[in-house]
């Protein structure tokens, strides 16, 4: 089996590390420059937890204080590299299961929407041996279709014989439901926004679950 992963808050605690980290690095921006009160940080945890990306809510918490101008700074301020020290935690388990699901022989590949550089500064820094991953790919408009078909391709796998484990149900399951690959919702950070599909093939908490299906 080929089994693809997201990276946040399926693989890592994104949710409960980077997230709360930048979104305050960025608030104090704002707050610097004068253009967001005090009370814009409250408001900026809360738009964050119902939106679909910590990008839209920033986007959202400047439109509404009227500084659109910071908006590319901020995304700059959200992928810069982390400080030396930070860690980021893995996802219950998250290292035990890969290393059992490759020990069953299982193929493991990472899919993960974002700024490359970011995106493997997290995997390095939750301490993931990267030579477990027959490939890590990093759309940065997040669209994960095509990279989904490069893998089956390139793995020459059936799509039956490939599933996608994800969080993020539009991002991450529906574009792998519509390729007829295996579709698992990680129900972890981000991932809570959305309910259960009845398309959608497993439904797990944590990522040991996976060692019942695969
Ligand atoms: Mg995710």
């Amino acid at each position: 089996m080929l089994i693809v992963f997201d990276l946040d808050d399926t693989l890592i605690d994104t949710s409960g590390s980077v997230t709360p980290f930048k979104l305050n690095l960025i608030f104090k921006m704002g707050e610097e420059r004068g253009v967001l009160p005090k009370s814009a940080e409250a408001e900026l945890i809360q738009l964050n937890q119902k939106s679909a990306s910590s990008k839209d809510a920033l986007h959202e918490i400047l439109r509404r204080y009227g500084a659109l101008h910071l908006f590319e700074e901020a995304l700059s301020l959200y992928t810069a590299p982390l400080p030396h020290d930070f860690a980021i935690p893995e996802t219950p388990d998250a290292k035990n299961v890969l290393q059992a699901l490759y020990g069953k022989g299982h193929r493991l590949a990472v899919v993960t929407g974002g700024k490359q550089p970011f995106q493997l500064e997290k995997i390095k820094k939750a301490g993931f041996e990267l030579s477990m991953f027959s490939k890590i790919m990093v759309p940065e408009d997040s669209i994960k279709k095509p990279c989904y078909e490069t893998l089956l391709n390139e793995f020459l796998a059936l799509p039956s014989q490939c599933a996608v484990v994800g969080d993020r149900v539009p991002m991450d399951l529906l574009p792998a439901h519509e390729l007829g690959l295996r579709t698992v919702h990680m129900r972890w950070g981000r991932g809570l926004l959305w309910k259960n599909e009845n398309w959608i093939d497993h439904s797990i908490r944590e990522l040991s679950e996976l060692l019942e299906y695969f």
